[in-house]
């Protein structure tokens, strides 16, 4: 007899909340399976729209087009952040935030303490007119922990061998937006902001003016010479050895930043672009030009106002305490990172659950790779031991490192804040060098934190790092219907497949440079890679603007292999549970809608946004990122009954398989 669906409902109180019954009735009654997780995403679909003209416009149209639309995933994981941060900072009991707090505390009641010892900082600079001056006072600042033109951070080279990156200097996170973007504008008017600031300390207007204009010629410098930390990660070929010969002065800059020769010698420290080299020769070179020694001179002191008025509540008014503590920490964000992750809860952060579908990733990667018939045994068996040599890192460290762990014992806020830049410029100095599987987290954490919405992959360490805002809600929703989690880890596959993407797959299991390929099946392979190029030259990144195929081709090859992952590791999780036919197409199309949501963004309708992502961005723009990848899925050609005369229709022939 059939039972009623009913009676089906009622077995589901299992764990993921999807349930496979069978053989439980002597008849061969019909399986019945039922996602009853909540799935949010249909609602902003807009059905005026074909899917097979633009899958992205369809999936959200209703979202898009809204006059009032809710927060992205994006959106929401940063404000949600962002208070995560502020009631960490005002709640923690951690003794190094509590003394921070206090003095932050007593900054808000007036404390001058702060304000003399900034003051006197920025006097020392102030006095200084010579080159012999200059070096001295940039040692003095380098001895504080300030690295305001220089600063080294914790980077890995080729071979899995840590060292440091030597890098243009520290900058307010809002200069590091400008800088990022490219934006002159922005740049110039933070300037003007910061050097604002120094009327409180006596500066004139005329001086003012005079510092601004200086500090904006270097720091438009510095912002050439800026490459973000993730970027720093993409591009590790810009990292090379170097160490420029016969400058007595550039060894002493050197060294005042706690490097020596031999450091260079063994790679312990590099610098990153070749822009931060002729910063550090034009800086170097300065003592044989009063006007080089004033410009450097009142960069100088812009950037330490810059970087400590928000200490200072009298001279930046719109200071707030937990604004004061995040600044003061930005200073070790390792030890930042442990103290989120501890306060948010272990249990939020689906690390196990992650880790679990990496492997599962890793194997079905290397179970494809013997089925490929464009590659030969020899390749095979390269790319395999790579994809097992691959380390992941997810969520945060089984262990933290105490050693990493900040003491202070100053008895205000400016003198406090001041050992923990020193104790950070220690903590980078002593990374260098350890071999990677030691400090791996130390690295990570310290390069990008517990906020970043983000996950990465490093062919120089073949290491996948995955951030918690990736595996926390939310963005990995366990509440939510299985097919979003699926949808949601090609993010995981996406990191794993720049392992084997136009530049990942020049380095090998150890992240050497090496060519492991055999010349057909390099030759096979980019015959595949110049059709993906040519696919996306075929979309639009902004009206009017075809996509660059070519700029974007390694992150669309990993969006293809982590969109093949995923979606093949959740059809087998299907058949498992027992979901088939009208079901089972159900489900993948909550996978292909989730898909969508995941590029979901507040700035598609920004044209200079897009313009700019255009000449800056090596991934494509979200819109494309989904509709290029949709018409790639036999699937999606099915279950969206795509017809040859839709816009984003592609001949099965034409449909590139890669893994
Ligand atoms: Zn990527």
């Amino acid at each position: 007899m059939k039972k009623n669906v009913l009676f089906w409902m009622m077995l589901l109180p299992m764990a993921l909340g999807i349930v496979s019954c069978t053989d439980v009735t002597d008849n061969p009654a019909p399986v019945v399976v039922v996602d009853d997780k909540p799935f949010p995403y249909d609602a902003d679909i807009d059905p005026s729209v074909r899917p097979g003209d633009n899958f992205y416009e369809y999936a959200l149209g209703k979202w898009l087009h809204s006059s009032n639309p809710a927060p992205s995933l994006f959106k929401q994981i940063s404000e949600q952040n962002k208070m995560l941060t502020d009631e960490m900072l005002t709640n923690c009991t951690a003794p190094v935030v509590a003394q921070l707090r206090s003095q932050a505390d007593e900054m808000m009641m007036g404390d001058s303490r702060t304000f003399d010892l900034l003051a006197q900082r920025l006097q020392l600079l102030e006095q200084v007119t010579t080159g012999e001056q200059l070096f001295d006072a940039f040692g003095a600042l380098q001895g504080w922990g300030y690295g305001t033109l220089f600063r080294l951070v914790p980077g890995v080279l080729v071979g899995r061998q840590t060292t440091n990156v030597f890098m243009a200097g520290s900058m307010t996170d809002e200069m590091k937006r400008a800088v990022r973007m490219k934006k002159q504008e922005t740049l110039d008017s933070l300037v003007n902001v910061y050097c604002g600031y120094l009327a409180g300390f006596g500066f004139s207007q005329e001086r003012i003016a005079q510092i601004a204009e200086n500090a904006r010629k270097i720091e438009t410098l510095e912002m050439n010479a800026y490459i973000p930390g993730i970027e720093m990660l993409r591009h590790p070929m810009k990292a090379k050895r170097w160490a420029p010969e016969g400058e007595d002065n550039t060894e002493r800059i050197l060294g005042m930043m706690g490097v020596t020769n031999e450091d260079v010698t063994a790679l312990r420290f590099v610098p990153s672009t070749q822009e931060v080299l002729q910063l550090l020769v034009l800086f170097s070179q300065a003592d044989e030009d009063p006007e080089a020694i004033e410009a450097f001179r009142d960069y100088m002191i812009y950037n330490v106002i810059a970087q400590d008025a928000p200490f200072i509540p009298s001279i930046d008014q719109e200071t707030t305490l937990p604004a004061m503590l995040k600044r003061a920490l930005q200073n070790n964000r390792y030890y930042m990172y442990r103290l989120l992750t501890e306060y948010y809860g272990y249990d939020r952060i689906y690390k196990q659950q992650c880790n679990d579908i990496l492997e599962n990733m890793r194997q079905l990667f290397i179970q494809r790779l013997e089925n490929l018939d464009w590659m030969s045994d020899a390749t095979k068996a390269e790319a395999r031991q790579k994809a097992e040599a691959m380390l992941f890192y997810v969520g945060y460290p089984e262990q933290w490192n105490d050693a990493l762990t900040p003491t202070i014992d100053a008895d205000f806020l400016l003198a406090s804040v001041t050992q923990l830049r020193q104790n950070a410029r220690e903590i980078i100095l002593n990374m260098a060098g350890k071999p990677l599987e030691d400090i791996g987290w130390d690295l990570w954490a310290s390069m990008a934190g517990f906020t970043t919405d983000n996950a990465f992959y490093l062919g120089t360490a073949n290491s996948l790092v995955i951030l918690p805002a990736e595996i926390t809600k939310p963005r990995f929703d366990y509440d939510l219907s299985e097919a979003t989690l699926y949808a949601f880890s090609t993010t995981f596959s996406h990191e794993f497949c720049h392992g084997f993407d136009a530049s990942g797959s020049n380095y090998d299991a150890q992240g050497q440079k090496r060519d492991w390929w055999t010349p057909e099946d390099k030759q096979a392979f980019q015959a595949k890679q110049q059709i993906m190029v040519e696919l996306y030259n075929q979309l639009e990144a902004y009206p009017g603007q075809p996509a660059n195929g070519q700029k974007t081709l390694a992150e669309n090859m990993a969006d293809y292999g982590g969109v093949e992952l995923a979606l093949e590791l959740y059809k087998q999780r299907l058949t498992q549970q027992g979901f088939q036919g009208a079901q089972f197409d159900e489900q993948i199309k909550k996978f292909f809608l989730s898909y969508a949501q995941i590029w979901k963004d507040e700035n598609q309708f920004d044209v200079e946004y897009l313009q700019m992502l255009y000449e800056l961005d090596t991934h494509s723009a979200n819109h494309v990122r989904v509709n290029g990848m949709m018409r790639l899925q036999d699937e999606w050609y099915r279950l969206y009954d795509v017809k040859e005369t839709d816009k984003l229709y592609l001949k099965p022939e034409d449909r590139v398989k890669i893994w």
